[in-house]
């Protein structure tokens, strides 16, 4: 038998106190609160900044890490909780969805199962459709003019329900090859509403020919009002 330490007096209603999470021996090496030399990346041909840039301080981990969008303890999965909120294309697993404002590309857009899954707990049979969808939404954001090619990102550090990025390299801008086609994104002037909402009922059309239904994108909200202008 193991010992017990608690005292036998505590109120049966005392919160257990959270289990302590320890970092890993990988994150234990690593150089917390040290600045890191300028990586050699900083100088690469399609790194799109240039200048004196310097590496941010290595913080500390936070361990337990808190809970995604989603997650068990987190808040409501902001998929689920508005399902047809900026969904341009949808069939009975899966719906494809708009960025809610014009960015730097011709148009991004994202896949999602229409059930809370992630990745790691996907089906079996929505694991095996999934190929086929990525391959399907790349083809469709492909079909729009000028486009070199679609790359394709999953992250999902904000929101445990899965989801896809795609995003088209315009053709000829050989300069924005690359990761860092995601970074450009941000940093290209947004694309006109007119010419985007276009590009994304293309896509949606390009998808809905092989089934599904189509839906018409949402106009971008009005644009803040310019305090220097009145
Ligand atoms: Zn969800």
């Amino acid at each position: 038998m193991t010992p017990s330490t608690a005292p036998e007096s505590a109120p049966e209603s005392a919160p257990e106190p959270e289990p302590e999470v320890q970092p890993s021996p990988y994150v234990a090496r690593l150089p917390i609160g040290v600045r890191l030399p300028t990586p050699e990346m900083a100088y690469w041909e399609i790194f799109p900044i240039e200048g004196d840039l310097q590496v941010k301080l290595l913080e500390p981990p936070v361990l337990p890490e808190p809970a995604r969008n989603g997650d068990p303890g987190g808040d409501e999965c902001w998929t689920c909780g508005d399902p047809d909120k900026d969904v341009i294309w949808r069939d009975e697993h899966w719906q494809v969805r708009q960025y809610v404002k014009p960015t730097g590309l011709p148009a991004v857009v994202t896949l999602f199962p229409n059930a809370h899954h992630d990745l790691e707990d996907l089906p079996d049979d929505l694991a095996a459709e999934f190929g086929l969808m990525i391959r399907r939404v790349a083809r469709a954001v492909q079909s729009l003019d000028g486009i070199a090619r679609v790359h394709v990102n999953r992250w999902g550090d904000g929101s445990a329900h899965l989801h896809v990025w795609f995003l088209p390299r315009p053709l000829g801008m050989r300069q924005m090859r690359g990761a860092c086609l995601a970074i450009w994104d941000d940093l290209l002037p947004p694309m006109p509403a007119d010419e985007w909402l276009d590009n994304l009922r293309r896509i949606a059309t390009a998808l809905a020919a092989d089934g599904g239904t189509a839906f018409e994108p949402s106009a971008p909200p009005p644009a803040e009002p310019d305090a220097a202008s009145g």
